[in-house]
């Protein structure tokens, strides 16, 4: 590695919070509003969201609202130039389309997320409650008696912190916990998605249509939502049954265009400029998500099937809970604090397992193709697989 270690210039943190997502800014957010030192440190984002990369997992349920509310990050949602979300349309079950409007639903319509603005709102309010930010990769942590030895990489050069507890907040990557628990994958999902934001030339028309569309089909399903940068379609299938097709973007536009009902909301698009992009999906559980001294949140502790359209509220909650349970570590009360944060995660993951289970039952027409009969025969209990 062509790196040298420069002196530590950070001083010594209670807390650093690694990643920078939505479970890290509000971990970060809420243990800074406690009063404790907290240092926030993502790899790629810095907190004006100005360079960020495209995110994706970009629908917030109307779940959202109250704990966003709570945390006073409301106004932040309402105030950018963020989509409403007006429902989903679904094919599942039957090759018709039924429709699910949030208009019934007490805390109002969700929102399809502009992510790199959502995600650097929240960590500006972070940084507003008192805690600070650096762009770097965490790298290795250790634990040195009752203290916590971070290194983080930038720009070649290397520094070392300590602290007395980190979070990892790193996401699907859980680049602190998978190296101090087991980690269990659900199944082999992955995701292509490209992200369409340019009209044909001839093209004339507008794309309106703010519900988010879903569609199975025999070797997975697709999703097509409305975001504010264009129209974002994904396919999800399992990792050995993605058609190769799938790699290059006529490719992915001509399997795109084989479904009954998604392909019509693809109409007047130009083909992405780039390949699409891929990223795993699976449901993952790190077991414990916690010991002495460090907790995971959001991704790296517990990531979701994005059926679930779960996985921001899920990031939201824990991460608040994860700086509260820090915060009462700190305090001493650690063997309390993080017995009830792992029930806290149980709760949320035998919750999801049962919906993941009730959704997929809901697709009988092809029993005999892969994708689904690994869904019928599977407990779909994460904690079967090491990851
Ligand atoms: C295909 C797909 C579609 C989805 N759609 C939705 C949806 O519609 N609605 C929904 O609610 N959820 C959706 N999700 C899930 C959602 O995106 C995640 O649950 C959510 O982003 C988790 O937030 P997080 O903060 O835990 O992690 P992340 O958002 O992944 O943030 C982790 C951060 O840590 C940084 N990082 C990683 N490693 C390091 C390191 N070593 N050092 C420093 N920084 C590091 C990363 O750069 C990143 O900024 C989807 C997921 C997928 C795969």
């Amino acid at each position: 590695m062509n790196t040298r270690t420069a002196p530590s210039t950070g001083g010594r943190f209670e807390v650093v919070v690694a990643g920078g997502g939505p479970a890290g800014a509000v971990a970060a957010l809420v243990l800074a509003r406690t009063g404790r030192r907290v240092l926030l440190v993502d790899d790629h984002a810095d907190p004006s969201g100005t360079t960020a990369r495209f995110t994706i997992g970009e629908t917030l349920p109307p779940a959202a609202r109250p704990l966003l509310y709570d945390l006073g990050l409301w106004p932040h949602v309402t105030a950018d130039r963020h989509l409403r979300s007006t429902g989903i349309l679904a094919s599942w079950g039957s090759p018709e389309l039924y429709d699910r409007s949030d208009v019934l639903d007490p805390n109002g319509h969700g929102r399809h997320l502009d992510r790199a603005r959502f995600d650097a709102s929240l960590r500006s309010a972070a940084l507003a409650a008192g805690a600070e930010f650096r762009r770097a990769t965490v790298v290795r942590h250790h634990t040195r008696g009752s203290e916590q030895q971070i290194l983080l990489r930038r720009e070649g050069t290397v520094e070392e912190l300590l602290c007395d507890w980190v979070v990892d907040a790193t996401g699907r990557r859980c680049n602190i916990g998978r190296r101090r628990a087991a980690r269990h994958r659900q199944d082999r999902l992955v995701a292509a998605y490209a992200l369409l934001d340019r009209r044909m030339p001839h093209d004339r028309g507008t794309d309106e249509d703010l519900r988010t569309l879903v569609e199975a089909v025999p070797g997975g399903w697709w999703y097509t939502v409305r975001i504010p940068t264009g129209r974002l379609v994904a396919h999800l299938t399992d990792t050995d049954l993605a058609p190769p097709a799938l790699r290059t973007p006529t490719g992915f536009l001509a399997h795109a265009a084989r479904t009954l009902h998604l392909r019509t909301r693809l109409e007047g698009y130009a083909p992405p400029p780039a390949a699409p992009r891929w990223t795993a999906a699976h449901g993952l559980r790190l077991s414990p998500p916690a010991g002495a001294g460090w907790l995971a949140t959001g991704d790296a502790a517990l990531a979701f099937d994005p059926l679930s359209s779960q996985g921001i509220l899920t990031a939201l909650h824990t991460g608040a809970h994860a700086g509260r349970t820090v915060d009462l570590c700190l305090r001493g009360t650690v063997t309390e604090a993080l017995t009830e944060y792992t029930a806290f995660l149980d709760g949320i993951a035998d919750a999801y397992l049962g919906h993941h289970a009730y959704y997929y039952a809901q697709e009988r027409r092809w029993p005999t193709h892969h994708f689904w009969k690994r869904r019928a025969n599977s407990s779909t209990a994460p904690g079967q697989r090491p990851a």
